[in-house]
């Protein structure tokens, strides 16, 4: 999910055509709108004979947004030797249009603030909210406008980007680079977390630290903040874990795209996100989440709210044998018609659940959920990042509705289990229910109802013989617990296959 606040835009005033300092005359002429060409304004800029940059330059971008089925566009802007810091303010100049902003340097990636109103600001060794701190190398940046949504034309933007000598923000010495955490806990257990939330490193209104107490508090085991199209807050988690030993941070983003979301888990590089723009396909989205040993995830694939939520229905073609994990409960919305209509497909997706807050806990919608709820248990070896993907690669996964200590189920067939498939030409068909009260188990094969049976006690067992199918195919089993109509749990496929 992501949410778009309308009111939230911060206007960067009247374009000026000089502003702030003096050092911008000495390298550029810098007024100047996108269509002007950059080498020539600027042709000195990098002359070795060129004096250090000094002061602060103001450059200024206003135009319309360009039409074509592309969803975003770029204005490329100059950077000198010797700038310390960058500033974009920028303004979608509209009530009824959404732009979504971002900053790639001349090596890649450098941040994604979405329909966030705040200047992006980066330095050296600080960053504002959803950008990464580091070097700044000399050359061609671009700021990245996305057209999330247009509703008034013509479109119009406008862009300041100031550069400095002297950085204004304080330093953050807190931040690193992302490194894997040990294992907190060794020992195979059903551990619980939440695969979905938001901080204010993207459009969350919380701070990370908030986010994590909140998990804390519920008794989580793991959490994964999935900012959007941004891996800025992973430069915090080697401070937030060291502070927070009892939780594991798992790296992950939410590869945001105007017609689909994805949560790419364990990873913390880049994913391209602007499909559609530059060539750009979903399909190297997935494969850039498996390259960096990650897993692709589907998120709220049935969700519809229009504007609130821009592309964040499903609607990417995708090969369902690349996808690894689909969300079939994101907050109060259910994925579960998508995940048995890819799993139909052929994938082999594991059933995970997201919180997707964006509030640590605080908000009043009642289509918000907090940290937790719905809570994701995976059967690992250890807690770890590593023992956490192996698992849902295995498809033990099950996904709590309401949240931490609701109903357990525990599913098997027996034979040779291979990751998620059993290979057997008989099984029994195993489920332990487990502080389910009062509630039926529906068990289904292949996506029908199979089986329904009223679970009694604390610690209720079912079995059923089962049969593999004929012909080299497999039949999927999965099961759920159901109180008045409610689904209280839901465990992921186990397949059955006859034996080889
Ligand atoms: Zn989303
Ligand atoms: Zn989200």
């Amino acid at each position: 999910m992501q949410f778009r606040r309308r009111n939230s835009r911060v206007s960067v005033g009247p374009i000026q055509r000089l502003a702030g300092g003096t050092a911008g005359m000495q390298f550029c002429h810098i007024a100047f709108v996108v269509s002007a060409l950059l080498s020539t304004a600027c042709s000195d800029v990098a002359s070795p004979d060129a004096p250090p940059f000094k002061g602060e330059v103001v450059l200024r971008f206003e135009g319309e947004v360009p039409d074509g089925e592309e969803r975003h566009f770029f204005l490329p802007f100059e950077v000198p030797p010797g700038v310390a810091e960058i500033e974009i303010r920028h303004d979608d100049l509209s009530a009824r249009n959404i732009l979504d902003w971002g900053l790639d340097d001349p090596n890649g990636f450098r941040g994604w603030g979405g329909g966030k109103g705040d200047p992006a600001i980066l330095g050296r060794e600080a960053a504002s909210y959803s950008y990464l701190p580091g070097e700044i190398p000399a050359g061609i940046w671009e700021v990245v406008v996305g057209k999330a949504l247009i509703e008034e034309h013509p479109a119009r933007y406008a862009v300041e980007v100031v550069l400095r000598a002297t950085p204004t923000l304080t330093p953050q010495p807190m931040r690193r680079p992302y490194l894997s955490s040990p294992a907190l806990e060794t020992g195979a257990r059903w551990y619980a977390g939440d695969f979905h939330m938001h901080s204010l490193e993207s459009d969350g209104s919380r701070s990370l630290e908030e986010v994590v107490a909140l998990a804390e508090r519920r008794g989580l085991d793991f959490l994964m903040v999935s900012e959007h199209n941004t891996t800025s807050h992973l430069s915090f988690y080697a401070d937030l874990q060291a502070r927070h030993p009892g939780i594991l941070l798992i790296p992950g983003i939410e590869v945001t795209t105007y017609a689909g979301h994805a949560n790419a888990i364990g990873v913390n590089g880049f994913v391209e996100h602007r499909t559609g723009t530059r060539g750009a396909k979903i399909e190297e989205a997935i494969e850039s989440v498996h390259r960096q040993g990650g897993l692709f995830s589907i998120n709220h694939p049935q969700m519809n709210l229009g504007s609130l939520c821009i592309g964040c229905g499903w609607q990417h073609e995708v090969d369902p044998q690349t996808i690894d994990a689909v969300e079939i409960r994101n907050a109060v919305f259910n994925g579960f018609d998508f995940w048995q209509e890819l799993a139909a497909a052929g994938s082999h997706a594991a059933a995970i659940g997201g919180s997707d807050d964006h509030n640590a806990g605080t908000s009043t919608s009642p289509i918000s959920t907090a940290i937790g709820t719905p809570t994701t248990l995976v059967y690992a070896r250890e807690l770890s990042v590593a023992g956490l993907l192996a698992g849902l690669r295995e498809g033990r996964s099950v996904v709590q509705f309401q949240g931490p200590g609701g109903p357990m189920l525990v599913a098997d067939l027996s034979g040779e289990r291979l990751g998620d498939t059993v290979h057997a030409d008989r099984s029994t068909l195993s489920v332990e229910v487990i502080d389910a009260g009062a509630t039926t188990l529906n068990v289904y094969r292949n996506g029908i109802l199979f089986d329904r049976v009223v679970v009694e006690g604390s610690v209720f067992t079912y079995r059923s013989e089962v049969e593999a199918p004929s012909g080299g195919t497999e039949d999927r089993f999965h099961f759920e617990v159901v109180r008045a109509g409610d689904v209280l749990a839901v465990a992921s496929h186990v397949w059955l296959r006859a034996s080889r």
